[in-house]
This record gives C-alpha cells, structure tokens and sequence, in this order.
C-alpha cells in the first residue's frame, strides 16, 4: 500500500513535487488505485487536477470510470503539453491511460513536478503483445515512486502481468473492448490458445 511521504513540514513555496506511477496490466487495479490516491489528496485539501487522453472514450467522456464503476471527473487532452496548460496552480495533477499519451509526457511530467506539482500518472506498462507501451517505460524511470499492480491469471489464478487478447487484431489500440482481453500470468500468456 502507497503512503503518501510527509511534507507538511515544509512552507508551501519551497515543498518539492514528485512524480509517482501506478502501472500494470488490464484488470490490475491501477486506476482504482490512482483514484484512491486522488481521493485521499482531496481529504487534505489539495487542489486536484484530472487528465487522460481523449482517445479513450470508452465509459463517459469527462469521467475516469474504473471497471468497479468509481469515477472521478477528468478532463480529456489531445497531446500531454495540454496538461502543463490545464494544470493551473493545482497540488495534484492526476494522470489516467497514459500509455496512450505521447512520448513528450515525460517532460510534462518533470516540468509538473519541478514546479512542485505531486504527479501521480497511471497506464498499462505493456501492451498486448508485451512490449512497454507509450511513454510508460521513460515515467518509471524519471519517477520517485513506481508502484507495480497486478491481476489475477483467468486461467490458473496466479499473479497476472500481460494482458492476453483473445482476438486476432493486431491494432496495438484496441479501444472500447475489455471483452476482447483478460489478465495473464506469464505461462499462460505464452501459451495463448493452449491455455
Ligand atoms: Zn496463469
């Protein structure tokens, strides 16, 4: 469980931001987890600011909606330089699917951070064919904090890192079908039919 450090000691025009990213595969809990933190950032009266890409209209057009149907009011952006625009003078800037987001998200985010922004950015680490996705790999490298989910197989019930698609497209975006994909471990991930 991620505990937010403590920089209450420090006068607000001197605290310092950070970034920090959740990653994992479909079905995770990544963006529970983001709102969980968003959440409790609100509980402290931070300003909070919310993104994500505007390709992913999957549920609702303003709203992040998780698969458990918690949601948390976003605002779409085309490119990641949006983001420094929309920020303001918000505490806590939020990022959701950002492996969809180009590749000039990281220095967005360093940007954020280093005007003392707190940047809590998550996405899918790999996409279906299990490479790293997006800007993905260069945030947890540039992060403070990198914090890992993971799924349950659908198969044998282990720990589950890949997100198996089980249609034949090879579109590396594949947008608005959670049906098409479940959570693998990496035996069965490999396995792929034989499963
Ligand atoms: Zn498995």
């Amino acid at each position: 469980m991620f505990i937010e450090p403590n920089h209450h000691s420090q006068p607000k025009q001197t605290s310092l931001g950070w970034i920090e990213v959740v990653c994992g595969s479909m079905f995770s809990g990544k963006t529970e987890e983001l709102i969980r933190r968003l959440n409790r950032a609100k509980i402290a009266r931070q300003k909070v600011e919310i993104f994500k890409p505007a390709i992913d209209k999957r549920y609702h057009d303003e709203d992040i909606v998780s698969h458990n149907e918690n949601s948390i009011r976003s605002t779409p952006v085309n490119t990641s330089e949006e983001i420094v625009l929309f920020a303001g003078d918000c505490d806590v800037v939020g990022i959701d699917e950002a492996q969809f987001l180009d590749q000039n998200l990281v220095e967005v985010c360093n940007k954020l951070a280093s005007s003392g922004k707190r940047v809590i950015v998550a996405g899918l680490d790999m996409d279906f064919s299990g490479k790293p996705f997006g800007p993905m790999p260069l945030l947890m490298a540039v992060a403070e904090y990198v914090t890992k989910v993971h799924a349950i197989c659908v198969t044998c019930g282990s720990v589950a890192q890949y997100s198996y698609r089980k249609v034949t497209s090879q579109d590396k975006i594949l947008l608005g079908e959670t049906d098409s994909y479940e959570a693998r471990c990496r035996r069965c991930y490999h396995l792929g039919d034989l499963a």
